[in-house]
């Protein structure tokens, strides 16, 4: 434990993973703390695949053109362009290292895996323009990527693995990041010290009681972030999946869109489409529609769900494995019945602020994955970006540390939040902990996700983010009480302080954009087109117009907290 590695990732999802398997490359010496198993992670439930502009008539200029679209104005152009060029070759290298990919039928041979990029069978989504995403086992890239990568860490000789080891706080001395506090296996406090440490830790859907992310998805990184006065933003932009299966289950099991772009409808309790004349695109509108309309149609006929109707779709048990299981196993028969499906928490757009580097505003402490605001996804992640963000931002991170940069530069998001983001705080003056009374951690967790999921949802506005703060301020008394070595006390207290920031933000962002709707500011703003970057200081805002100007020009300063 005393040894110190040249680099400490934090998480073992694919930007984790990503990040420690260049970094050894790289001849870095790399410690790889998890809370769960090595392949516990949100990487692992992806389904519909990886977006990566392989081949004309694709371009990464299309892709960056449909990426943009997607964001509503608050994706960093340079930032998108980085992913979009970088990240074919970086699908490629993935395919080298062992991922396989699904091939297209008249490539398939012995068996149904293509080995390269041009027998790759491509899949189009919601937002793109055309076909550009590449998938494995059906619906089942994520855990066929994971697979690949585990199996290449474990391979390796270099790469040191901690598993169910929680990370308690940054270690934050003389004003950079020195490694992190990580409770064992054996529940004993240690110090990994580390010359650059990354969080890789992953989104945040645990905040909201109804949600696709797996349990671990406690948002613990951007909970570090913020108490340490690292600046995050963007945390107002929930993603919210508009057909997550309505069942008794959470993880709630996700209906992909490819179901809809195979010509699944959705119907009302009365099995009425309601989706024409909605959007031009009807069903397959993007996501944020989609889930406005479900919730409002859910208010107006005072149901709970409403039925996305696949039953047209042929071989659906092949071409839809992991959804088929979900199903079948919740008693359901895609092919006959009607499937109940509700908007779930999904996907959290924001977090740790990076540049285009990955360095966050803490000296030698990075970012990548869904824990970071990489400016790629703007106000709306456009599908299948995220693996990709992953991949090219892992990479990034070794490539700037091999290069001997330690600090963050003006370029990608990070552009306007240097000068706004104020002081870190060292680690042992932020969390009040104590060995007294211990916090019920289910019951903390529990209620802050029905505060999120009933004022700080699909429709926000701002009487019910004023109750959510007032409730969430309440609910953080209780925090007094935790427990140094309570895990899931630390854990239900991530949850907490992530909730806190997501309505402060959507409390500040008085407008409608992207994922983020409020019924009282129904419109888009232009004075609201920019960050609102939670710093050291409190929230403050940062207008893309200030991009370039002089410093200090155009920010103010939020309520926050
Ligand atoms: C159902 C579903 C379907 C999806 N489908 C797609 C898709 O088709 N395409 C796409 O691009 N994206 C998809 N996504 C999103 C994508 O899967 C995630 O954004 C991405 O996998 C996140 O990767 P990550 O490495 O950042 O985090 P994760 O994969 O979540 O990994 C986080 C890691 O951090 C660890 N960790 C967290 N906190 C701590 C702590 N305190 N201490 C120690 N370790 C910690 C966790 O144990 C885990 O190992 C989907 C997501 C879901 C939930």
């Amino acid at each position: 434990m005393s040894r110190v590695h040249d680099l400490l990732v934090l998480g073992s999802g694919v930007a984790g993973l990503t990040t420690a398997l260049r970094a050894a490359r790289e001849g870095m010496t790399v410690m790889v703390v998890t809370k769960g198993e090595l392949a516990q992670t949100a990487t692992r439930y992806a389904q519909g695949g990886v977006a990566a502009a392989l081949a004309p008539p694709d371009s990464p200029d299309l892709h960056l053109a449909d990426t943009l679209i997607a964001g509503v104005g608050l994706c960093d152009p340079d930032a998108v362009g980085v992913l979009v060029s970088e990240g074919p070759a970086r699908v490629r290298e993935l395919a080298r290292l062992g991922a396989r990919f699904d091939a297209a039928p008249e490539e398939i041979e012995s068996d149904e895996i293509a080995e390269t990029d041009d027998a790759w069978l491509l899949a189009r989504e919601g937002g793109h323009s055309l076909a550009r995403v590449v998938h494995a086992g059906g619906d089942a890239t994520g855990a066929e990527i994971e697979r690949a990568l585990v199996a290449a860490v474990q391979q390796s000789a270099v790469i040191d693995v901690l598993e169910h080891a929680f990370v308690l706080e940054l270690l934050v001395e003389r004003g950079r990041c020195g490694g992190a506090i990580v409770l064992g296996a054996d529940g004993l406090p240690a110090n990994l010290r580390a010359h650059d440490t990354v969080l890789a830790t992953g989104g945040a859907g645990q905040c909201f009681a109804v949600t696709t992310n797996p349990r671990l998805s406690t948002g613990d990184g951007i909970a570090l972030a913020l108490r340490s006065g690292v600046a995050c933003a963007d945390l107002e932009f929930v993603q919210f999946h508009p057909t997550a299966l309505h069942v008794d289950a959470m993880p709630r099991p996700l209906l992909s869109e490819a179901l809809r772009g195979d010509g699944a409808i959705l119907r009302d309790d009365l099995g009425r489409p309601f989706m024409q004349g909605v959007h031009p695109l009807a069903d397959l509108a993007p996501r944020d529609v989609v889930s406005r309309t479900i919730a409002q149609v859910m208010r107006e006929r005072g149901i709970d769900h409403v039925w996305l109707d696949a039953t047209m779709i042929d071989d659906f048990a092949k071409r839809f494995p992991t959804i088929w299981s979900a199903c079948t196993r919740n008693g359901l028969d895609p092919t006959r019945d009607e499937l109940p499906v509700a908007p779930a928490a999904h996907y959290l757009c924001g977090g740790v602020v990076i540049d285009l580097d990955g360095a966050t505003t803490l000296p030698h402490l990075w970012a990548c994955g869904e824990t970071a605001c990489s400016g790629v996804h703007g106000a709306n992640r456009l599908a299948s970006n995220s693996l990709l963000d992953g991949l090219v931002f892992g990479t990034r991170v070794v490539e700037a540390i091999g290069a001997q940069v330690e600090h963050a530069s003006e370029t990608g998001p990070m552009r306007g939040v240097l000068e706004i983001a104020g002081d870190a705080r060292e680690a042992d003056t932020i969390v009040p902990t104590s060995d007294g009374a211990p916090v019920d951690a289910a019951a903390l967790r529990s209620a802050v996700q029905r505060v999120m999921a009933r004022d700080a949802g699909v429709v926000r506005d701002g009487t019910g983010l004023g109750l959510a703060a007032q409730t969430l301020a309440d609910l953080a008394a209780l925090r007094n009480g935790l427990a140094l070595r309570d895990r899931d006390a630390r854990e239900a207290a991530n949850v907490l302080d992530v909730a806190r920031a997501i309505v402060d933000g959507a409390t500040a962002r008085e407008e409608s954009r992207g994922a983020h709707t409020r019924t009282d500011w129904p419109q888009s703003r232009d004075d609201q087109l920019g960050r609102w970057v939670h710093g050291a200081d409190g929230l403050a805002f940062v207008p893309l117009a200030a991009v370039g100007a002089p410093a200090g020009a155009g920010r103010r300063r939020g309520g926050g907290r």
